[in-house]
């Protein structure tokens, strides 16, 4: 009695590659989605820039890190001086 395969079901196919968000607002000048992250992974390095008031930040990234990660430390870090 030989069981019937289970119909295979198609894998999960992933949509079409969006782009992730790199755009933040810059928390300088408050412009909305100003801000462009960039990874370098070879030097585990996260940038971010304003492309409006050119502040800039820098942080150590992983290979699990993203933009918003390098944005979340760019605020963290502008919280921690206003303090
Ligand atoms: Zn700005």
């Amino acid at each position: 009695m030989g069981r019937r395969k289970k119909a295979n079901k198609p894998p999960p196919k992933r949509k079409a590659i969006v782009p992730l968000d790199t755009l933040f607002n810059c928390p300088f000048c408050n412009h909305e989605k100003s801000c462009e992250v960039k990874l370098d992974r070879t030097r585990n390095t996260g940038m971010i820039t304003c492309n409006v008031c050119l502040e800039d930040f820098q942080t150590s990234i992983n290979y699990l890190s993203e933009a918003v990660d390098v944005y979340s430390d760019w605020i963290d870090a502008c919280e921690a001086a206003n303090q």
